[in-house]
């Protein structure tokens, strides 16, 4: 098979050919039909995330070396062990879900696989979808898409989980509860398009770009601002008293701290993006404010077949995605680096 892998940190993937593995006991192989660059490959490939004062969170232990990384796949059953056949069948196509735990801990028994101490995250720990197959451990984390396109489709499997599991911690809002998502990038603009279904309520999008802020409009956001501009943070507050939830999809220093000064009393923070930078915030704020900071990493296995139902309900209206070559992954990921991206790429093998 042919994959794209990180051999060396900070360099380029190699393009290699490998023998396809042959499944045994749960084991289902995959021929891979699309999957989504995620902008969390860059920091994969990189082999760190900026931790701002903090310096540099280093990948390079959990992240075995030769890696291919992609963890929005979907494709294909062609092959499964013994102990799979009865789950599911050649040809059968199917969106999986990679944040992969042990299996074995009270944390994925509980069903956060994707915060077990001992993970198998596909193309972060373990083989991913830059590649035109695919291992995955057992059929339980393969999930049904139909009807979607399965360019969309697998484009839930981070960015559309990741938005669900962000918006999720907020509960349901009311009309009075103004929601606010920072960053209407690839996962702020999924973010916007479920919000209403997952919270109650349609998202204010905050983005210093005006292309993104024009997207956010169309993706379904109740309205916009520019977090750049002067007095935005007062502004916002005096016109709504404040908001009641912010998702940051950003997750820089100055993203964060907006997010933070834009709580009404009560109000929740859910961080979510891995720019990078670190935060000093006023402490008696905490107290007297009654706000909450917490970070949402991904989505559970149990929200993602949620959210899977949904989506193929068509709840969410369709995916706006731009399809590549797999050839073109490295240069992909040097766009997501460079900020040349708006809204979703899918690599086709
Ligand atoms: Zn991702
Ligand atoms: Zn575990």
């Amino acid at each position: 098979m042919r994959s794209f892998k990180v051999t060396a940190f900070g360099g380029a993937l190699a393009d290699t050919q490998s023998e396809t593995p042959v499944p045994t006991g749960t084991q289902v192989l995959l021929k891979i039909a699309a999957c989504g660059a995620c902008h969390s490959d860059v920091h994969i490939r990189d082999g760190f995330f900026d931790l701002g004062s903090e310096g540099r969170m280093d990948l390079s232990r959990g992240v075995p070396l030769p890696m291919t990384p992609g963890h929005e796949i979907a494709g294909e059953v062609v092959a499964l062990g013994d102990a799979a056949a009865e789950m599911l069948s050649v040809g059968d196509t199917r969106v999986v879900y990679p944040w992969i735990g042990c299996g074995t801990c009270e944390t994925c028994a509980s069903g956060d696989e994707q915060l077990c101490r001992k993970p198998r995250n596909l193309g972060v720990n373990v083989d991913g979808g830059y590649s035109d197959h695919v291992m995955v451990p057992h059929p339980r984390y393969l999930v049904p898409f139909d009807p979607m396109p399965i360019t969309e489709a697998c484009t839930y499997a981070c960015s559309g989980l990741t938005a669900f599991g962000a918006l999720k911690k907020l509960g349901t809002l009311g009309e009075g509860d103004p929601l606010v998502i920072i960053g209407a990038g690839g996962v702020g603009l999924a973010a916007v398009r479920l919000a209403e279904s997952v919270t109650g309520v349609a998202g204010i999008a905050a983005d210093i770009s005006s292309d993104s802020r024009e997207a956010a409009m169309m993706a379904g956001a109740r309205d916009v601002l520019d977090p750049s501009a002067p007095d935005a943070m007062r502004n916002f507050v005096k016109g709504t008293g404040g908001a009641a939830g912010v998702v940051d999809f950003v997750g820089s220093a100055e993203s964060a701290r907006f997010g933070f000064d834009i709580l009404r009393k009560g109000g929740s923070l859910v961080i979510v993006g891995l720019f990078g930078g670190s935060l000093v915030l006023p402490v008696p704020h905490f107290p007297l404010r009654e706000v909450t900071i917490r970070g949402s990493y991904v989505g559970s296995l149990p929200e993602f077949h949620e959210l899977m139902d949904l989506a193929r309900s068509g709840r969410f209206g369709p995916v706006a995605v731009e399809t590549r070559s797999l050839d073109q992954a490295d240069a992909t990921l040097y766009d997501l680096k460079d900020g040349r991206v708006s809204g979703r790429i899918v690599l086709v093998p």
